[in-house]
């Protein structure tokens, strides 16, 4: 049995106002949804029928009213809103290489439900758009068509209670806008709410109880449509013979019947439709006399013609006394916001088909430098067996990885940068981040999120960098003693292994806080830049550029992030140290170890602060 409760409308807006520049594009704007209600919200190109209801999900913040969706204040507490809401803004973006399901399966994850139940409302949802045979298909090779009813899909995952969409016959087919308006009517029908943006009349007419009208960023009228109706005379059908007498007949009373194809329409006025009547069959045959509703074509071009209209309230509007309620999930989208954004990128993140393939690149890059290494010591043993050279070091598993990492760190900071820098942007421009934003989290949660997925992905690499250099090193060289070995057999220790394993722990540790920074100034870079190339660009720019300013810094040059990571040119990191002190050098001095941990948390903090505010900001399209 259903649950009863209180009556709240799903979706208040009061006064909303904005502008994407000086111009303002949403004047003053008030909307009521009551439960039940199918909202056509309807408007000419450009009217803003988009911008209000970005506006009430949170993808943009109005200059000035409120929005109350579900009886949460969407402005200040917009993930308790988001959570009983589905939503398609404008064209839908997914993941293009992940198939529908998965793509939904991980939207209903990001909404909260537990993995079983998210992947049987992923398979409900493509059923309910007719998408079930092509679940297993991956998105790129929809068509636009496909892609408008997966977005439709999402949006009815979790049975919202609130379902806004904007022009959601958008692409589709004669019978997919047929499907449609029968899924709606439905879901009407079962207690949910629905505003439906369109400027396809044809859409909205049979299936919208209420319409509102958008001109030039202002609600020209709202209200019942029945209302709107009674609001407009009836005009009236006239069919006969001779058609220009009985037009003659009507001009002689005073109407202005007009010619439609082998009919006439006339408004009648105050005149009582019996005595016309009577009037048209004194001078012809009448065949047909009879009322037309006026259409929702007549009510929106009255609507949009400019001339105030007070719409009549009607008595019979639904009362707000107590709804219907849908059952309840029984998983509670509101609830673990971070862990839920953490979840989901972690998901997106190894999921993407580029993630595995970049974070190999730095493994076979530390296993190549292994070998070179290896191939290096065993020709110098060579050419000091065959008296080519006086003597030569053995070399050493501790040599072998610091030369290692000294190659593949820089690597793995690119590839922080990349996958970082790749995120809001590449998200932004494929309209994937659009979606996520639309669920129950905060952008705070998003942001921390993706930092999170990005360093559990950094560190994944890092571990098998440095563990598979290690396990490599190891059967090569050991992990000994360095020793030189002389012409005669003669064997001088000149690092020993008790020396340099604690130095190598260090320096292995102090590789993780630079990357990290790389990490967050990706992320800074892809929310400044909002396009993908821009923004690798600038995330390289960010680490590199400062370097001009070395020699200026002098002794402060530890603060450069680059200070803190082999750069192939030089290095003063702690892996240089490392690679000096496997080598016995006597000379081995790490230069920036002062701000070999502040300073890499301070090109980590700053950055996402940057990042954090930028996203705050922002304008999701
Ligand atoms: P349509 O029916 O064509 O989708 P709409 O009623 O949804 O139109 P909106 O997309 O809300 O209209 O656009 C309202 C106004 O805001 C238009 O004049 C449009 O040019 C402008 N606009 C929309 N997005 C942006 C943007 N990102 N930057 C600047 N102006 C914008």
């Amino acid at each position: 049995m259903r649950a009863v409760t209180s009556a709240v409308p799903p979706l208040e807006i009061q006064g909303l106002r904005f502008g994407y520049g000086r111009a303002e594009t949403v004047r003053g704007v008030s909307l009521t949804l009551l439960p039940g209600d199918c909202y056509g919200f309807l408007g000419h190109n450009g009217a803003g029928k988009t911008t209000v209801m970005r506006l009430a999900l949170g993808l943009l913040r109005p200059h000035a009213g409120s929005v109350r969706i579900l009886g949460h204040d969407a402005l200040r507490s917009p993930r308790l809103a988001r959570a009983g809401v589905g939503a398609l803004i404008e064209r839908p973006g997914f993941h293009l290489h992940a198939t529908a399901h998965r793509n939904l399966a991980w939207l209903a994850r990001l909404q909260g439900q537990p993995r079983r139940l998210a992947a049987a409302d992923a398979s409900r949802t493509l059923e309910l758009l007719g998408l079930g045979a092509a679940a297993g298909r991956p998105v790129g090779g929809f068509s636009m068509g496909m892609r408008q009813r997966l977005g439709i899909a999402a949006a009815l995952l979790g049975r919202p209670r609130l379902l806004l969409l904007d022009e959601p016959g958008n692409g589709l087919d004669p019978e997919g806008i047929a499907d449609l308006r029968r899924l709606l009517r439905r879901l009407a029908d079962d207690g949910t709410t629905i505003l439906l943006s369109s400027h396809q009349l044809l859409e909205i007419d049979g299936l919208c109880n209420r319409i509102g009208v958008l001109r030039e960023g202002a609600m020209v009228v709202e209200g019942d449509l029945e209302s709107l109706r009674a609001g407009l005379s009836t005009r009236h059908v006239v069919a006969g013979h001779p058609l220009r007498a009985l037009e003659q007949r009507l001009r002689d009373l005073g109407l202005a019947p007009a010619a439609v194809g082998n009919r006439l329409t006339v408004e009648l006025g105050d005149r009582a439709p019996g005595a016309v009547a009577r009037e048209l069959v004194a001078v012809g045959e009448l065949e047909a006399f009879a009322p037309e509703p006026p259409t929702l074509e007549a009510i929106y071009l009255r609507a949009t013609n400019g001339e105030p209209w007070q719409v009549p309230a009607r008595a019979d509007t639904k009362a707000p006394a107590a709804e219907p309620a849908l059952p309840q999930p029984t998983w509670t989208t509101a609830q673990r916001p971070l862990l839920r954004a953490f979840g989901h990128e972690l998901r997106t993140t190894f999921g993407r088909r580029s993630t595995w393939p970049l974070l190999c690149v730095p493994v076979a890059v530390a296993a190549w430098s292994v070998l070179a290494y290896d191939r290096r010591t065993t020709e110098s043993a060579r050419r000091v067996a065959s008296g080519q050279v006086f003597s030569a070091d053995a070399g050493s598993a501790f040599v072998a990885t610091a030369h290692a990492l000294q190659a593949a760190v820089p690597v793995l900071a690119v590839v922080a940068l990349w996958l970082a820098s790749q995120t809001i942007a590449a998200e932004l421009s494929h309209d994937i981040l659009r979606n996520t934003l639309l669920r129950s989290v905060r952008r705070a949660d998003v942001l921390l999120g993706k930092f999170a997925a990005i360093l559990v992905a950094l560190g994944a690499g890092f571990v098998a960098t440095v563990g598979g250099t290690a396990a490599l090193a190891a059967a090569l060289l050991g992990f000994h003693d360095l020793e030189e070995v002389s012409r005669h057999g003669d064997r001088q220790v000149l690092a020993a292994a008790t020396d340099v394993v604690p130095v190598l722990l260090r320096s292995v540790m102090h590789c993780v806080p630079p990357l990290a920074a790389a990490a967050a100034i990706g992320l800074a870079a892809s929310a400044l830049a909002r396009r993908p190339a821009r923004a690798v660009l600038l995330a390289l720019l960010l680490v590199l550029a400062p370097e001009i300013l070395r020699d200026a810094l002098h002794d402060h040059a530890g603060w450069l992030l680059t200070s803190h990571l082999p750069t192939g040119l030089r290095d003063d990191s702690a892996i240089g140290y490392l690679e000096a002190a496997a080598r016995g050098a006597a000379d081995a001095f790490w230069r920036w170890r002062g701000t070999a941990l502040v300073a890499p948390l301070a090109w980590m903090v700053l950055p996402f602060g940057v990042a954090a505010a930028t996203l705050r900001r922002l304008r999701v399209p």
